[in-house]
């Protein structure tokens, strides 16, 4: 049987939209106000308990924002679990913290992205002695330049290409397949097409691209995507979370009233079964992005860009 590599991301900040509005200046990253902590330090209790590794792609750039003895313990609390830490680019705070208008990495030319991603790989190495090898652009928001910027700036991985996004302004043949574009290994977002029929008549059927991911996804259809995988051998899949994907207000944003640290129990869960369904499947091993960097030279890539689909029949 093949075996599927799943690599679990998280894009590891504080709320980027409600930051760069101004509406939220929180830290979620480890502060809970005395309550219990739902952002780093659960996930890392929950990892503990299953024995996972994942790849916490670090918007280090905040450090402009909160300080740089934040991100310091940040670094510290992931280094201490042995977990994988790379670069994640909102380039907003060191470049443009005041007027806030920037906040893709398309947006900077290509010699402030190189100044951009430098900076970065200089502050992940200053605070964990590592040098990262792989980048995610905030919000998908890279673009040609970002690969040449990440070419010259000697990074191996880039892991923001996401098919149909459109603040993704590069494009490629290949949806999910790991594929050299631009200088660089592209490890894509993980995508699936999902086909809604609706019961209901006037509501005509719907057919959308999604990515793996805690937040977004429904169990099954990340159980569908692994099954999927496996038989149709695609060996390697990512799932997507963020730092604060447990948190009630990634789907309602801040309501005045409403408590910045309320637990999103239903994310809490979906995530849980789904750890639990990747530990114990057999032909699923999980592996950081660095570990499958190193894997990558004696791993026989296909060419089939496998991109699962799945069926649902819905009411209305
Ligand atoms: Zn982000």
């Amino acid at each position: 049987m093949n075996k599927l590599y799943v690599t679990i991301t998280i894009d590891t900040e504080n709320p980027q939209t409600l930051y760069v509005a101004n509406t939220c200046k929180t830290d979620t990253l480890l502060n809970s106000n005395n309550e219990k902590n739902y952002g780093m330090k659960y996930i890392l209790s929950a990892f503990k308990n299953y024995g996972i590794h994942a790849t916490w792609y670090l918007n280090i750039y905040e450090k402009y924002l909160m300080g740089e003895k934040l991100m310091a313990k940040v670094c510290n609390t992931l280094l201490k679990n042995e977990q994988d830490v790379q670069l994640h680019t909102h380039p907003v705070w060191l470049m443009d913290p005041e007027e806030r208008k920037r906040i893709y990495m398309s947006q900077y030319s290509l010699e402030e992205q190189i100044y951009i991603i430098e900076k970065g790989i200089e502050d992940i190495y200053k605070l964990t002695g590592t040098a990262p090898i792989a980048h995610r652009g905030g919000a998908y928001g890279i673009n040609k330049n970002t690969l040449q910027a990440l070419s010259a700036t000697k990074m191996k991985i880039d892991s923001s290409l996401f098919y149909k996004n459109p603040n993704c302004k590069i494009s490629s043949i290949y949806k999910n397949s790991i594929h050299k574009l631009g200088g660089i290994i592209e490890f894509p977002v993980s995508v699936y097409r999902t086909n809604t029929n609706y019961l209901i008549p006037y509501k005509s059927d719907t057919d959308r691209i999604e990515k793996v991911d805690i937040n977004y996804s429904a169990i099954d259809d990340i159980k569908n995507v692994c099954e999927s995988n496996i038989s149709g051998r695609h060996i390697y899949m990512n799932v997507f979370m963020h730092s604060f994907s447990f948190y009630k207000f990634f789907y309602d944003g801040i309501k005045p009233g409403v408590s910045l640290f309320k637990p999103d129990k239903k994310a809490i869960r979906k995530f849980h079964v789904v750890m639990k369904y990747l530990c114990t499947n057999p032909n699923v091993e999980i592996i950081t992005v660095n570990q499958l960097y190193q894997k990558l030279e004696n791993l026989k890539l296909s060419d089939n860009d496998n991109v699962p689909k799945i069926k649902r029949i819905r009411i209305v």
